[in-house]
Order: C-alpha cells, then structure tokens, then sequence
C-alpha cells in the first residue's frame, strides 16, 4: 500500500510499504477512506518528538471501511463504515473502566519510556512515535486498529459525509472539552483564544452547550 511515512526532521514521502495484517483477535483492519492533518504532526514533522523512527506511518485522525476482522470483535462486521478514535484503548483496564480511554494501561507497550519522558505515560496513538507505542497511523490506505470492539465509532447514517464525522477522531472531542471544562451556564458569555480548527470545533461546542455569546480573539 501507499503510506505517508516521516523520514526525518523536516522530511514526510509517500512510501510504497507492506499492508497491515491481523495480529490478534481483537484487530480490525480498515481501508481508509479520509484522513486529517493535526497541528500534533506538525511536532513531529519539526522533529520535537522523540523515538521517531525513518518510515514511521503518520496518522492518528482517520475513518475508513472495516475490510478484515478478528474473531473476537463482535460488535463490528466487514463492510462497516467507522470512525477511528486516536486513543487506543483496550476496555478492560482499571482506567479504561472508568472511561479514562487516553491513559489506558495495556495500550501502549512503551509506558516506562514514556513516564520517563513525560512524567506519565498516555495510552498507545497511531502514527506517534515509539513513545506511544509505535503503532502505524493512518495517513495510509489501511491500517491496522487494536481492540477494534472498543474505539471506532460506527456510522450507520450514509447521508452524513466523511467531512461531517472525520473530525469525531480529534480535533471535535479536543475543542468540545474546552468548552466542556468550562461549565458553561445558559447564558454565558465564552471568550476562545485562537481561532484555529480546534478553536473554531470550541465556538460550536460553547454553543451548543448554551453559551448566549462566544467571542473568538485571534491575530
Ligand atoms: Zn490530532
Ligand atoms: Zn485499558
């Protein structure tokens, strides 16, 4: 398949590179259809982030058709259009029984690396460096999804296009909690600081949430 594939600081081509397979019974294997960029990639592209290796697949905002399936995932089947979560999360671990997807603890095989780096270790990310478990991401034409019955989001709703629910990836949930953390009250007047994606998914958000008035400040 084709992936983009960083090659050094500064340095991201699109590779020929072998397909992704099945590995456990928990994976599923999905043809993407759309993939975003995130402001994320840019610390990898810039060379910020350590443990990157020459031919890493980037990726962690993706959505696709389930083409393959492990035997133990049952709440998904081949043909299934699904929205990928960047966390990986495996459902059955102390955080993850608390909803605590992004800090789970069987995701990602580096954690100690990780703790060192940053004091914590987050749960595995596709296309993020070793530091997160050097899983391929999805800037690609398949890749290969962990415990694929607890994070992709599947849309049954084929009016809905992929630009409407690519974003459920990412950058949607990351700019609905900052409006979230906000506690907004009916009535609310909401200042956002930048006006980047992020920020413009934190205006709708705090519209949704009930702000009267949401005042985007931005150079
Ligand atoms: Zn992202
Ligand atoms: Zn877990």
């Amino acid at each position: 398949m084709r992936a983009t594939c960083w090659s050094g600081r500064n340095t991201v081509q699109v590779e020929t590179v072998p397909d992704p397979q099945i590995l456990n019974d928990r994976d599923a294997i999905v043809k993407i259809t759309s993939t975003a960029i995130c402001g994320s990639d840019l610390h990898l592209y810039d060379g910020y982030v350590p443990t990157m290796t020459k031919g890493d697949i980037l990726g962690h905002e993706f959505m696709g058709e389930i083409v393959e399936l492990g035997k133990d995932v049952g709440n998904l089947a081949v043909g299934d259009r699904v929205v990928v979560p960047f966390p990986i999360a495996c459902g059955n671990c102390f955080q993850c029984s608390r909803g605590m997807f992004s800090i789970c603890e069987n995701s990602n095989p580096n954690a100690g690396m990780a703790e060192k780096m940053w004091g914590h270790a987050p749960a595995g990310i596709y296309g993020y460096s070793a530091l997160t478990g050097g899983y391929a991401g999805g800037q690609a034409e398949y890749a290969r999804v962990p415990f694929a019955d607890v994070g992709p989001i599947k849309i049954d709703n084929d009016d809905l296009t992929d630009d409407q629910v690519l974003f459920l990836s990412d950058i949607f949930p990351t700019g609905f909690m900052g409006a979230e953390v906000c506690e907004i009250q009916p009535g609310d007047v909401i200042a956002v600081f930048g006006a980047g994606p992020v920020g413009q998914f934190s205006i709708a958000s705090a519209i949704l949430l009930g702000a009267e008035q949401v005042i985007a400040i931005d150079s």
